[in-house]
């Protein structure tokens, strides 16, 4: 599903964020990223949502060369990886509902589907109830939840998540990792860069750990 060879991002010439990072990771597959702050998790998940481009190196998802496609093509690609992050990323002018039916509406769907989806996956994360308020005027735990239905919304084949629990306390924690679970259930590959110790423990699952941008463990559980 993800092949990533030899890595290489430097933002600056003379540091380099990641160093010959190759992984392999699997259809399906639910794997943690782990390692010290500024060890390229980051970085790591930012190529493989496209949202940099490595300076060595190639990626391939479900086959195709990340790295070789034109703008069209990786926006084409970006549709179908739902992401999620630390501090949600929410668009605070709109409702809670049209937060979650955005990518819908970017992938041209029908609106009458757009408004069934929506409402099916606000229902999932069981934030239906507060479709008409504006992020801000939810909990973290509950912004957090619209974030993980926006990202699912489209069917993901690959659900990104760079420290997803990072502002939640342990029972939003636990919900948020439920869903997690839920999607990858469904056939969803699962990615998370996580600090966070007590959830790998709790759900242990294959873990890569860099460390100076470079992959120095890769265990299975
Ligand atoms: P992590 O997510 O593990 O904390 P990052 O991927 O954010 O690590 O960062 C890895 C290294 O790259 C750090 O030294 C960080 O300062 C640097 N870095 C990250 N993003 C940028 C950027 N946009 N410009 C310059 N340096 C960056
Ligand atoms: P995260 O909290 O997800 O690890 P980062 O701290 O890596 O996020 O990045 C936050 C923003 O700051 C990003 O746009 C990133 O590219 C940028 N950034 C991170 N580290 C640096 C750095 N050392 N120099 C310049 N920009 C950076």
């Amino acid at each position: 599903m993800i092949q990533a060879y030899n890595l290489n991002k430097q933002y600056r010439r003379d540091s380099a964020a990641l160093k010959d990072v190759t992984i392999k990771i699997g259809k399906g597959e639910f794997v943690y990223i782990t390692g010290p702050s500024g060890a390229g998790k980051s970085t790591l998940l930012k190529l493989l949502y496209a949202a940099e481009k490595p300076t060595r190196g190639q990626i391939l998802i479900d086959g195709q060369n990340l790295t070789r496609m034109g703008a069209k093509r990786i926006a084409l690609m970006r549709r179908r990886i739902g992401v999620v992050f630390q501090d949600f990323k929410l668009i605070h002018s709109r409702t809670v509902f049209e937060n979650v039916a955005f990518p819908l509406e970017v992938q041209g769907k029908k609106r009458y589907e757009v408004a069934n989806r929506v409402y099916q996956m606000l229902k999932h994360v069981g934030i239906e109830h507060k479709m008409k308020r504006y992020p801000l005027e939810l909990s973290g735990g509950e912004q957090q939840r619209v974030a993980i239905a926006r990202a699912l919304v489209i069917d993901p084949l690959v659900l990104i998540a760079d420290e997803p629990t990072g502002n939640l306390d342990p029972d939003n924690t636990r919900e948020v990792m439920e869903l997690f679970k839920g999607a990858n259930a469904r056939g969803t590959t699962v990615l998370i860069a996580t600090h966070d110790r007590d959830m790998i423990e709790r759900f242990p699952r294959r873990v890569l750990t860099l460390d100076k941008g470079r992959l120095v463990e890769d265990r299975m559980p």
